[in-house]
Order: structure tokens, then C-alpha cells, then sequence
């Protein structure tokens, strides 16, 4: 089984030496193109060690405003966890994200009810999903959000 197939997207900064771990930038790079996709924020991640917990591998999402957040990853847990992990906490800078800039604070709003409520990560069968919370439907994959229809 070769797993997932994650494209190679640039997290973190090209200088060569500050680059984001690997168990944690494949899970990002996931759930920053759903943010991407979705026209939600996108956060400026950046390396950094804020944790020394065993196995936790961390950087830092900046907004534009200067603010940041943690984000982590346990490098033990398997690719659709970690994704589903992060997912979670992204979800949470982009709602701080959006609600600072003065937008709805839904993301990723959920297509069955909208203006409703967001979905919610899961891992069913070892696949990272974003599902309805109110009817557990499955949506779509972490990471293949379609484009809102405008
Ligand atoms: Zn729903």
C-alpha cells in the first residue's frame, strides 16, 4: 500500500533550513488547499519548535494581522489521523481568521446546510473526510473541497 498521493506543496519558507517537518507539512499542505479552494484565508505557516513533547512535531500559522497560532502533529499517528488532527486546529485559526476580517465565521461551510454550521474532520475506515456533524454524511476528502459555486 503506498497511501495517500499528496502533491508537493511548499509549507514554510524556501531559504532551505527553515522547513517545516514532514509529518506535519503533508497534513497541512491538505487542509491549506481547502482553505485555498474554499477562498478562506490562508495562513503564513513558519517553522518553529513551541512544544517538546515527544513525537509532536510543531510550527506556527501567522495571519496577516500579525497574529499567530500553534499548529502540531504526532509524527507516530498515521497520514489520514494527522490530517484529520490538523485539519481540526486549522479549522479553528481560519474561523479566528475570518471573524477578525469581518467575514462569516464558517469554514468549511457545510454544502447540505448552508449558513448553517461547518464540517467537521473524521477519519471512517483510515481515510481523512470532512463530514456533516448534523447528519454524518460523508462530503468529500480533506483536501478535494470543490470551489463554492458563486
Ligand atoms: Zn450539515
Amino acid at each position: 500500500m503506498t497511501g495517500c498521493a499528496v502533491e508537493a506543496v511548499t509549507v514554510g519558507h524556501a531559504d532551505g533550513r527553515d522547513l517545516v517537518d514532514i509529518a506535519l507539512s503533508e497534513a497541512l499542505a491538505l487542509v491549506l488547499r481547502d482553505l485555498g479552494t474554499c477562498g478562506a484565508p490562508v495562513p503564513d505557516v513558519r517553522d518553529k519548535r513551541w512544544s517538546n513533547f515527544p513525537g509532536q512535531v510543531t510550527a506556527m500559522l501567522h495571519d496577516t494581522d500579525g497574529t499567530a497560532q500553534g499548529v502540531f502533529a504526532m509524527a507516530a499517528e498515521s497520514l489520514p489521523q494527522r490530517i484529520a488532527s490538523v485539519a481540526d486546529q486549522v479549522q479553528e485559526w481560519a474561523v479566528e481568521a475570518l471573524w477578525r476580517a469581518g467575514r462569516p465565521a464558517t469554514w468549511p461551510e457545510c454544502p447540505e446546510h448552508p449558513n448553517s454550521h461547518p464540517l467537521t474532520a473524521a477519519v471512517p475506515e483510515d481515510r481523512a473526510v470532512w463530514i456533516c456533524p448534523r447528519t454524518g454524511h460523508l462530503v468529500n476528502d480533506i483536501g478535494r473541497l470543490p470551489a463554492p459555486d458563486r
